[in-house]
């Protein structure tokens, strides 16, 4: 029995993980995952737990999640070592510095939306999160990402 199943299309959605949801992202699949049988909507789980975040979503939702993952969220990553103005002597520390930017995003998104970075995630986000995340990113450089995450660790700093 899972008693924290999110109700979707009047039924309780059932708990599987991302190994069906995800095939291909090995990465995610561990994460738990409540999908709707009747609607095929799916959400996620907050970490290390069966209580769902948020509610399962349709195929909308995931439209707007791969819109936004293609159109706003990776171009600001994978352009770093360009707009950050790195010099990279091979293509093993232009991923490092990719990686580290996209998890500054992330960092930078989890902080403007209120949530915590665990479930900052684009594959959890609702239509609400991808509306909210495309206008907070919206005139955003990496740069500005950049600075903004310097600035939040210098900070962190003062108050250690
Ligand atoms: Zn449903």
């Amino acid at each position: 029995m899972t008693e924290l199943a999110p109700l979707c299309c009047g039924v309780a959605a059932r708990l599987t993980d991302g190994r069906e949801i995800y095939p291909r992202r090995t990465d995610l699949h561990h994460k738990l995952i409540y999908k709707c049988d009747r609607c095929g909507a799916y959400c996620g789980c907050h970490p290390g737990t069966t209580k769902s975040l948020g509610t399962p979503a349709n195929s909308e939702t995931r439209r707007a999640r791969s819109d936004f993952h293609d159109q706003v969220f990776d171009p600001l990553w994978k352009t770093a070592v360009i707009t950050g103005g790195y010099t990279v002597r091979d293509e093993r520390e232009a991923n490092r510095i990719r990686k580290a930017a996209r998890n500054r995003l992330y960092v930078y998104l989890a902080n403007h939306l209120g949530i915590s970075r665990d479930d900052c995630h684009t594959a959890m986000f609702t239509i609400d999160h991808i509306r909210r995340a495309t206008e907070i990113l919206k005139d955003v450089t990496y740069l500005d990402i950049r600075a903004w995450h310097r600035a939040l660790y210098r900070s962190k700093g003062k108050a250690a």
